[in-house]
């Protein structure tokens, strides 16, 4: 990483740990998944409303723990909120694919800024902070499709 996406990248995560989007809970008709990243301590409750057709109408989380991980959280919201299923669930493979090194993005115009992540993969215990949202939201659409409504995902397993 050169120097300038360096600073991006710290500017970036900065903003989003001091100023989280979509940061809260949604209290009716959401599906809510608590992870967390016990290596860390980092714990996020990530709450996914879906519309009739599957779509994420509406996404909310609330946590606390390392910068990395609020971070990536807040990005994921932003990310994913009013896309479908299938390109939300297809950007949290290409993001795994950033942060592990491992593997090969199908998408790498749909990540954008996400790509400032990519660093991560220097650090593996930080990939597991920077996976806890995605992973949360990745489980909460497994549960949408089977009809549950709370879940918990750890970055243990
Ligand atoms: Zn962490």
């Amino acid at each position: 990483m050169n120097d300038e996406l360096r600073e991006l990248y710290q500017q970036v995560i900065l903003d989003h740990s001091r100023k989280p989007r979509n940061h809260g809970t949604i209290a009716d008709g959401a599906v809510h998944v608590h992870g967390d990243n016990p290596s860390c301590g980092d714990e996020i409750d990530l709450f996914v409303k879906f519309d009739e057709a599957g779509k994420i109408a509406d996404i909310k989380f609330d946590g606390q723990g390392c910068a990395i991980s609020q971070a990536s959280a807040s990005m994921m919201t932003l990310k994913v909120k009013g896309r479908q299923q299938v390109d939300a669930t297809s950007l949290a493979r290409d993001f795994r694919v950033i942060v592990t090194g491992e593997g090969k993005v199908a998408n790498e115009d749909a990540l954008g800024e996400l790509q400032l992540l990519e660093g991560v993969q220097h650090f593996p215990q930080r990939v597991k902070c920077a996976m806890l949202g995605w992973r949360a939201l990745e489980q909460a659409i497994q549960m949408h499709n089977a009809g549950g409504s709370e879940g918990t995902a750890s970055s243990e397993d």
